[in-house]
C-alpha cells in the first residue's frame, strides 16, 4: 500500500525497492568497524563465540577479512544451555586470550560471569562485545578484574544531545501535568538502548519528512482499503523526503546513502576501566579507527592497575641470576632467593608498586618448543597456563618465544660464545732465539746471503778496478790481483751481517754498492730481530688448540656441547651457516650426550674435561664464570648477539610499564650497578683478575710481510750494482782497446770476459806491450793494470825502471 516502513532494527536483507527505511547502521558497514578495531589491536588469533546464524552473518567481514596464512579463528557457538562453562573451558584450555562476543544484550552478563567463575578474565584476556547496548548490562563484578571488556556503542546516554532531550522531555512533562505531583521523571537511562534512541529519531525523521511533504504539496488523507488493491499515493514521496533527509539526532548525524541505507554513521569505542565504560575512541566509516585515549593516560591507567598487585614470577636457579641464599636458618619465600634477577624485580617492584611472589619453575627449564607435540616447556611453559604473571632469569628473547609470549626490553646484551680451559704456558724453547722471525724469513736471509756473496764475487771479477798490482813495489807487475775470491766474498758478507766487519774492502762503485746494499739489510734485519727478540723474552707462550668455533668445529679429539632446551642450543639446531650445522651434528651425535641440564653441570664438565670438553654458553655467564674460576676462559668472540627479556603472558598489560621501567633503570645505571655487584663483587667475584691482564699481551714473529720491502731494497741494490759493474767493464775494456790499438773493443771485451768467467784464480796476467816502460804512479803506461791501489797508496818512485 505504500505506506512508509521505519525499522530500528539489525536487518540483514536488503530490500531497496520497499518502502523500508531502516535506521539501524547497515550490517556490512557495522561489521567493518569489529574488522577494523581487531586490525588496529593487532589480534594475531581470537576466538569468535557467537549465538546464532544472524551472529555469524554479522561477523562475515571479520572472518573473511584474515588471511590464509595467518593462525586460525577459531568459532564457536554458545548453544541454547544456560551452562556456557565446558565451552568457554575448551577455550580456555586452547590459551587463547582474545574473544569476540556476539549474543544477546541479556546474556553477555551470564557468560562474563560465567567466564569468571574458570578463571577466564584475568588481566591478559580481551573481550569484543559486537553488541552496540554493552552500557545496559552491569559490569560492575568485573571492573577491577583487569580484563579488557571493549564494545561500541551508538548513543552516548551521557551525551550532550540526550541530556537536551531528556531535560526538555521532562520539562513539557511537568507542564502537561501542572498541579500533579507524581510526574514521571525521565533520566538519562531511558536511552540506554540503542532501538530506543533510534525509535525516537525514527519519529523525528518521520515529522521532519512529513512536515517538508507537506510543505512542497496537499496531502489529502482518505482512507485505504484492505481489499481494494488501493495504494496511498504520498507513500514514495515520504519515502524519497525521508532519504535525502540529513539531520541531527541520538544516534549522530541520520542520512541515507543512495540505496537508502545508513552506511555512513559514527560509533563510540568504550572501554571497560575500574569507573566503568569509558569511551576511548571513535569509529566511522571512512577513517576507521581513531583512539582518543593518549598513550599517557593509557600508561598511568596501566600503572593504577599494578599497584598493588601481586605478580607471580617464575625463574630458575642459575648463578648469578637467581640462587639460594645462603644462611643458618630457614628462610621461606622471596627471602630464599638473591641475585641479579632478584634484584632486578625487586628494583622494578619499587618504581611500579606491586608485590611478587618468586616461584622457581618445576622442570627447571629455560622454556623451548617441542616441534612434535608443539607445547612449550619451561617458564615459558608456566606462563602461557598462566600459571604466573612473569618470567625472569637469563631468559633470552628469541623469535619462538616472542610468538608465544611477550618479552619487554632486553635489560642484559650478550652473545654465545665457547667456555674452555686456560691455555697451558709453554716451557721456554731451547732455540727461542729463532722465534723472533718466521721460518721463511730465516730462508729468505740465508738466500739473500749466498746470493749477495756469489754477486759480489762475480762483479768483483767482473769489474776491471778490483784488479791490483800484488806488489805495489812493482811498477810493472806480471799479473793483478783480485781480492774477492769466493771465500772472502763469503767472509765479507758474514761479517757485515754479525756487525764484526771484514779487512776486506771492496773498491769498485759497483761492489761498493754492493756492499752498502748490504750493511743497509743488515742493520733493519739485525735491529729488528733484537728489538722482537726482546718481546719474545717477555713474555710467555700459551698453547690454545682452539681459538675460535671454526677450531672446534674442524676438529673431533675435543668434545662440546650446551645447554640443553635453551636457546643457545637452538641457535645452532636453527642456523643455516655451515660451520653451526656441522658443529649441531657432532653434538647430537655424541654418546654420552655433550649436553647439559644446566650452566653449572656444564662448567663443572669443561674443569673436570682438563681440556676435552669445551661448553658453548652465554658470554655474561662465561664472564660470571671465569671472574671466579681461573682456570677456565673465553675463548674466541661472540657467535650472534641478542638480549634477555622478562618474559610475561601473550597480551599482557602490562608489558609497556615494565619496559619503560627497564629504561628507566638502565638510564640511571641501576642495572650497571647491579651487574658489578653480581659479578665482580659478590660470592667470590673478582679472583682472577690479575691472571687475565697477564696472558692478553702478546708477541708474534716478524713475518715476510714484516720485512719484506729490506728484501726488496736488497735485490734493487743488487740489481743496480750489475749496471754499474757492466759500465765499468765496458768503460775500461774501450779504454784499452783504444790505447793499444791492436785489438778492437768487441776482442778486448771478449777476452776480458772470458777471463772474468773462468771463475778461478784471484790473479791475472798482464799482457805487455814490446816497448819498456818508464812507468811510474798515476802514469798511463799504456799497459793494462786496474787504478785501485795504485792510486790509494801513493808510492813515490823515481823515474829509473823498477826492473
Ligand atoms: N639463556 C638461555 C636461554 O634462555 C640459556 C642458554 O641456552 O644458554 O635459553
Amino acid at each position: 500500500m505504500e505506506i512508509p516502513h521505519l525499522e530500528t532494527r539489525w536487518d540483514y536483507r536488503l530490500r531497496r525497492e520497499s518502502c523500508l527505511v531502516n535506521l539501524y547502521p547497515h550490517p556490512t558497514t557495522l561489521s567493518k568497524a569489529y574488522v577494523d578495531l581487531v586490525k588496529a589491536w593487532g589480534w594475531k588469533s581470537f576466538t569468535i563465540i557467537y549465538e546464532n546464524n544472524e551472529g555469524l552473518v554479522r561477523l562475515q567481514e571479520l572472518l573473511k577479512a584474515h588471511g590464509p596464512y595467518e593462525f586460525p579463528i577459531t568459532v564457536r557457538q554458545l548453544g541454547e544451555s544456560s551452562d556456557y562453562r565446558p565451552l568457554l573451558k575448551q577455550i580456555k584450555n586452547s590459551a587463547e586470550s582474545h574473544i569476540v562476543l556476539d549474543c544477546s544484550t541479556e546474556r553477555i552478563y551470564d557468560v562474563l560471569k560465567q567466564a569468571q567463575q574458570i578463571g577466564m578474565m584475568s588481566d591478559y584476556h580481551s573481550y569484543l562485545i559486537t553488541s552496540l547496548d554493552l552500557h545496559g548490562v552491569d559490569l560492575e563484578e568485573f571492573k577491577y578484574g583487569g580484563t579488557n571488556i571493549t564494545a561500541f556503542r551508538l548513543v552516548d546516554p551521557d551525551g550532550p544531545e540526550v541530556r537536551k532531550v531528556v531535560r526538555e522531555w521532562n520539562l513539557s512533562e511537568a507542564k502537561n501535568k501542572k498541579g500533579e505531583i507524581s510526574s514521571i521523571i525521565r533520566d538519562n537511562n531511558t536511552f540506554v538502548k540503542a532501538e530506543t534512541a533510534l525509535m525516537y529519531d525514527a519519529v523525528h525523521l518521520f515529522a521532519k519528512a512529513l512536515h517538508d511533504l507537506d510543505t512542497s504539496q496537499q496531502i489529502d488523507i482518505k482512507p485505504l482499503s484492505c481489499d481494494a488493491v488501493d495504494t496511498w499515493p504520498h507513500g514514495y514521496s515520504l519515502i524519497n523526503y525521508m532519504k535525502i533527509v540529513e539531520m541531527r539526532g541520538l544516534t549522530g548525524v541520520i542520512k541515507f546513502d543512495h540505496q537508502g541505507f545508513r552506511s555512513d554513521f559514527v560509533l563510540d569505542i568504550i572501554e571497560l576501566n575500574k569507573e566503568g565504560l569509558k569511551k576511548i575512541g571513535t569509529w566511522n566509516s571512512t577513517e576507521g579507527v581513531n583512539f582518543t585515549r593518549t598513550y599517557g593516560e593509557a600508561y598511568t591507567q596501566i600503572v593504577e592497575i599494578i599497584q598493588n598487585k601481586t605478580f607471580v614470577v617464575t625463574t630458575i636457579l642459575s648463578s648469578p641470576y637467581v640462587m639460594r641464599k645462603e644462611a643458618s636458618e630457614k628462610l621461606t619465600g622471596n627471602a630464599q632467593f638473591e641475585g641479579y634477577a632478584v634484584d632486578l624485580i625487586h628494583e622494578i617492584s619499587r618504581v611500579l608498586g606491586f608485590n611478587y611472589t618468586i616461584r622457581l619453575a618445576p622442570d627447571g627449564r629455560y622454556g623451548s618448543l617441542n616441534r612434535e607435540t608443539k607445547e612449550w616447556d619451561g617458564m615459558i611453559r608456566e606462563l602461557l597456563d598462566q600459571k604466573a604473571d612473569l618470567a625472569i632469569a637469563d631468559l633470552t628473547i628469541t623469535y619462538d618465544r616472542e610468538q608465544a609470549v611477550d618479552f619487554t626490553m632486553p635489560f642484559m646484551n650478550l652473545g654465545i660464545s665457547i667456555l674452555y680451559r686456560k691455555p697451558i704456558k709453554q716451557p721456554p724453547n731451547l732455540f727461542s732465539f729463532l722465534s723472533p722471525l718466521s721460518l721463511d724469513v730465516w730462508i729468505y736471509m740465508a738466500t739473500a746471503y749466498l746470493g749477495v756473496s756469489v754477486l759480489l764475487f762475480i762483479l768483483a771479477r767482473f769489474s776491471p778496478y778490483e784488479w791490483d798490482n800484488p806488489h805495489p813495489c812493482n811498477s810493472d807487475p806480471d799479473v793483478l790481483e783480485n781480492q774477492f775470491t769466493l771465500l772472502n766474498s763469503l767472509w765479507f758478507t758474514i761479517g757485515s751481517l754479525m756487525q764484526q766487519g771484514s779487512d776486506i774492502a771492496p773498491k769498485a762503485v759497483s761492489t761498493r754498492m754492493v756492499a752498502g746494499m748490504w750493511w743497509f739489510f743488515t742493520l733493519i734485519m739485525i735491529s729488528s730481530y733484537t728489538a722482537n727478540l726482546a718481546a719474545f723474552l717477555t713474555v710467555e707462550r700459551m698453547d690454545s688448540p682452539i681459538e675460535s668455533a671454526d677450531d672446534l668445529a674442524k676438529q673431533t679429539k675435543i668434545k662440546y656441547g650446551a645447554l640443553r632446551g635453551g636457546s643457545t642450543a637452538a641457535f645452532f639446531r636453527d642456523s643455516n651457516f655451515s660451520t653451526y650445522q656441522r658443529m649441531w651434528s657432532f653434538m647430537e651425535s655424541q654418546r654420552p650426550s655433550v649436553f647439559t641440564a644446566s650452566n653449572v653441570e656444564g662448567v663443572e664438565r669443561v674443569v673436570k674435561g682438563k681440556g676435552s670438553y669445551a661448553f658453548l654458553m652465554e658470554s655474561t655467564s662465561i664472564e660470571y664464570v671465569i671472574e671466579r674460576n681461573c682456570e677456565l676462559t673465553q675463548v674466541g668472540g661472540m657467535l650472534d648477539s641478542k638480549g634477555y627479556g622478562i618474559a610475561m603472558p601473550p597480551n599482557s598489560p602490562f608489558r609497556t610499564a615494565i619496559s619503560g621501567t627497564i629504561l628507566k633503570l638502565q638510564e640511571e645505571g641501576k642495572l650497571h650497578i647491579l651487574k658489578t655487584r653480581w659479578w665482580k663483587e659478590k660470592r667470590g667475584g673478582g679472583a682472577c683478575r690479575d691472571d687475565t691482564t697477564k696472558t692478553s699481551s702478546t708477541a708474534n714473529e716478524l713475518g715476510l710481510a714484516n720485512v719484506g720491502g729490506v728484501f726488496v731494497v736488497l735485490m734493487g741494490g743488487m740489481g743496480v750494482a750489475c749496471v754499474i759493474a757492466v759500465c765499468e767493464f765496458v768503460w775500461k775494456s774501450r779504454k784499452v782497446a783504444v790505447e793499444e790499438r791492436e785489438s778492437s773493443l768487441c776482442a778486448e771485451m771478449a777476452n776480458e770476459l772470458k777471463f772474468a768467467l773462468r771463475c778461478q784464480g784471484s790473479t791475472k796476467p798482464i799482457r805487455k806491450k814490446g816497448r819498456p816502460c818508464d812507468a811510474s804512479i798515476g802514469v798511463d803506461d799504456g799497459r793494462f793494470h786496474p787504478l785501485g791501489s795504485y792510486t790509494s797508496y801513493g808510492f813515490v818512485t823515481n823515474k829509473e825502471p823498477i826492473n
